[in-house]
C-alpha cells in the first residue's frame, strides 16, 4: 500500500482544490476540472507504478488534450501566459489565473515541475520527437525565455493602453496562433538542436514562474549515496541535464528536473 501513497496524495491535493474552488466561487466547473486533472496524473504515477512504459505520456495525453482541445479551442479560454495576463488585468479570478496559481506558481512549491512532465500541452507534441535526451551540448541561450516573458506582457498590456475592442476574441486567437508558433518552434529547435525538450530550456517564458518556484519544492528526486555506484546512467537518460546525484537544491538544472523518472527507472542500484 505505501508504493501508491503519491498518486492517492496527488488525487488528495487536486480533490482539495477541486472542492474549495467549487464551493468559494460557486461553481461545479472547478470540481469537475481539477476532479479530472487529478485522476489523470494520479493515473499516470500509478501505471508508472505497475511498470507502464507510457505512463507519463498517458497521463500527458488526457490532461494536454484536455486542456488545448476542450478549454481552449471549444471554450475559448486563453490558457497561455497572454491569457493569464489578461485575465490579471480584468481582475478576473477565473480559469487562466487558476491554472497558473495552481499549476505554475503556487504549485511547484509542492511537485516542482510536475506540470511540465505530465500535462503541458507543447511538450505533449514535442516528446513525441525522436531526441529523448539531448545529442547536442546544452547552449547558452536561455535568455531568450526573458525576451518571450516580456513580449507577451507588452503584447496584452499595449491591448488594454491602446482600449482595443473586443479583446476576448483577440485573446483566442491569440491562443491558436500562439500555439501554432510555439509548435512550430519547438518543432525547429528539437531537430536543430537535437533535443526535444529545446523549447522547454531556452524559449519557454512560463518557466520564468516555474524556475524559482520548483527549486524549493517539496517532491523531488534524491540518490542514496550508501547505494550509488557513479555509473552515470542518470545523467545519460535525462531529457533536462540535470545533476540527479547532487542533493543540495542548487544541483546543475536542478529547476529543470520535470519528474519524468527516467532516471529511477533507469538506476541499476535504486538509489534513486
Ligand atoms: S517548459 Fe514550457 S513548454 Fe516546456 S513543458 Fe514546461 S510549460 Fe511546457
Ligand atoms: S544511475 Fe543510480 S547508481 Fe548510477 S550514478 Fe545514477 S544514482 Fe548512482
Ligand atoms: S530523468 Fe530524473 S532528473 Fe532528469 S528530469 Fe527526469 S526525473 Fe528529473
Amino acid at each position: 500500500m505505501k508504493k501508491y501513497f503519491l498518486p492517492l496524495i496527488m488525487l488528495a491535493i487536486f480533490e482539495t482544490v477541486a472542492i474549495t474552488l467549487w464551493l468559494t466561487q460557486n461553481n461545479i466547473f472547478y470540481l469537475f476540472n481539477f476532479s479530472y486533472i487529478g485522476i489523470s496524473i494520479s493515473l499516470g504515477i500509478f501505471l508508472f507504478i505497475k511498470k507502464y512504459k507510457y505512463a507519463r505520456r498517458v497521463a500527458q495525453l488526457l490532461v494536454g488534450l484536455y486542456m488545448l482541445v476542450y478549454l481552449g479551442f471549444i471554450c475559448g479560454e486563453n490558457m497561455q501566459i497572454e491569457g493569464f495576463w489578461y485575465y490579471l488585468f480584468t481582475g478576473v479570478f477565473e480559469a487562466a489565473t487558476i491554472h497558473y496559481a495552481v499549476a505554475k506558481i503556487f504549485g511547484p512549491l509542492i511537485f516542482g515541475r510536475g506540470w511540465c512532465g505530465y500535462a503541458c500541452w507543447t511538450a505533449m507534441v514535442l516528446d513525441f520527437l525522436p531526441y529523448k535526451v539531448p545529442e547536442t551540448p546544452r547552449k547558452k541561450i536561455g535568455w531568450i525565455r526573458y525576451i518571450t516573458f516580456v513580449i507577451s506582457l507588452i503584447f496584452v498590456s499595449a491591448l488594454f493602453l491602446a482600449h482595443v475592442g473586443n479583446i476576448e476574441k483577440i485573446m483566442f486567437w491569440a491562443f491558436i496562433i500562439g500555439n501554432v508558433i510555439y509548435y512550430a518552434v519547438g518543432i525547429i529547435l528539437a531537430f536543430a538542436f537535437k533535443d526535444n525538450r529545446a523549447f522547454c530550456k531556452y524559449i519557454c517564458p512560463i518557466t520564468i514562474f516555474l524556475k524559482p518556484m520548483s527549486y524549493f519544492s517539496l517532491l523531488r528526486i534524491k540518490c542514496d549515496k550508501n547505494k550509488c555506484i557513479s555509473c552515470g546512467k542518470c545523467k545519460k537518460v535525462c531529457p533536462m541535464e540535470v545533476d540527479v546525484t547532487d542533493n543540495s537544491r542548487k544541483r546543475k538544472n536542478g529547476t529543470e528536473c520535470i519528474l519524468c523518472f527516467e532516471c529511477v527507472k533507469n538506476c541499476p542500484k535504486d538509489a534513486l
